[in-house]
């Protein structure tokens, strides 16, 4: 997938790029953003696909406002599962069935470990453990944190935090797991290096140990290839606001492979009455639906699926494939622009140069980015500044454009200049 020409840092480059790029045609399919030079914040809020605040206005008028109650039956009953079965089919390679769209990441985080982890206890009580790494997302460290106590469970650290440009390997993986293992919860790429994990190897080991891993696909999803059904997952939680562009807030996914359904041992702890059998002859008792639609628990987020689904089919029309060459190609050409500045600017990189352990964005540190980057903000040029000095440099492929790389880094080696003049 490396480039056949090398990469010069030039504009005229960037124009070339862009134009032999296969996917030059979908940056203009977003809505236009008035004063923005450059966006590289798509991997933490995507963009909106152009066309979505009309489809959201017909959906309030036709939907909801005319159909009204009757939608439930027309359509949004489903929901869950068949926006689910778009998200497996375009982002995380899993068959039908498998994945449901409902709840913040955080909350489904929180659902499907809690499941996982009562069906490992009750399997083998022996299995005390919850295995997390120190640089793994806040919100996954304190759900994780949570579950622990609540379940009695001890949670063990692999220590990620210490080399904040790399991730977890499947080494450190090998080194705690055993017997007294649960669960694992890993994120496939990191989202603050970057970092791709050997899921497949860091899979096979956890399974080999008796454990279960709950991969997190807010970073990959839409960004990088996901084979879950091929690298035999057992579970993955991932947001849809991110490269799915599904808009703030949006309903997040959930896969649980099929092996793991209507094991009695196996429930999500929030039962509510969408989640059950049947739910409207409003019965006694709550008896779970056999498939993937057990993790959904109360009324779905409609309105907010309604993003999702447009971001996720420009997923699928586009094919990850082709968003990943992109992306590989995004991120080369901006490290080579990085590469170009003078050593004096001590810009220094934090992301792994290798393709294969390399996802959507590139983090770059030094001291003054806090700043660098707020007035970066002023100018119309938008990354991220992760504590305590790293400038995430985020690339969304169906939605950059190489000369906005081009000029979005100038102003960026501008401002820091300027700092150090
Ligand atoms: C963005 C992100 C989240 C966000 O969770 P929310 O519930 O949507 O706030 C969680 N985990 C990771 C790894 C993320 O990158």
């Amino acid at each position: 997938m490396s480039p056949d020409v090398a990469l010069e840092p030039t504009r005229e480059q960037a124009l070339a790029l862009d134009a032999a790029d296969p996917l030059a045609a979908y940056p203009a399919r977003f809505e236009r953003a008035e004063g923005v030079v450059a966006y590289f914040d798509g991997n933490s809020l995507g963009r909106p696909v152009a066309g979505v605040a009309e489809e959201m206005a017909g959906f309030v008028r036709q939907e909801w406002g005319t159909r009204l109650i009757r939608s439930w039956d027309e359509s949004w009953m489903t929901w869950p599962e068949d926006l689910g079965d778009l998200v497996g089919r375009a982002a995380l390679g899993a068959a039908p069935g498998q994945t449901v769209v409902a709840d913040s990441t955080t909350v489904l985080l929180y659902k499907v470990l809690r499941a996982l982890v009562d069906h490992q206890a009750a399997v083998d009580p022996a299995r005390t453990q919850i295995v997390v790494d120190t640089d793994n997302f806040p919100t996954d460290r304190y759900v994780a944190e949570g579950v622990a106590a609540e379940r009695g469970m001890e949670l063990v650290w692999i220590d990620t935090a210490a080399d904040p440009t790399t991730g977890v390997t499947p080494q450190q993986v090998r080194d705690v797991v055993g017997p007294a293992t649960a669960v694992v919860l890993l994120s496939h790429v990191s989202y603050r290096s970057a970092w791709i994990a050997d899921t497949e190897e860091i899979t096979r080991i956890v399974h080999d140990a008796g454990a279960l891993v709950l991969w997190d696909t807010c970073h990959s999803a839409g960004s990088v290839p996901v084979e879950a059904d091929r690298w035999d997952w057992d579970a993955a939680v991932g947001c849809d606001y991110k490269y799915l562009n599904g808009g703030p807030g949006a309903p997040a996914h959930a896969y649980l492979a099929a092996r793991l359904h209507g094991i009695p041992t196996l429930r999500q702890p929030i039962q509510g009455w969408m989640g059950r059998q049947d739910p409207f002859l409003m019965e006694p008792g709550y008896v779970p639906e056999a498939g993937v639609r057990s993790l959904v628990s109360g009324t779905p987020p409609i309105v907010g699926m309604v993003p999702v689904r447009r971001g996720v089919e420009m997923l699928e029309e586009a094919g990850i494939e082709a968003v990943r060459a992109k992306s590989l190609l995004l991120t080369d050409y901006a490290w080579a622009v990085v590469e170009s500045w003078p050593a004096d600017l001590g810009v220094q990189s934090a992301t792994p140069r290798e393709h294969d352990r390399r996802g959507g964005h590139l983090t770059l540190t030094h001291p003054d980015f806090r700043a660098v980057n707020a007035r970066l903000w002023e100018r119309g040029v938008i990354p991220d500044f992760r504590s305590p000095d790293g400038l995430r440099i985020g690339l969304s492929p169906l939605s950059t454009t190489f000369a906005e790389v081009w000029d979005g880094l100038a102003l960026v080696r501008e401002e820091l200049a300027g700092d150090a003049g």
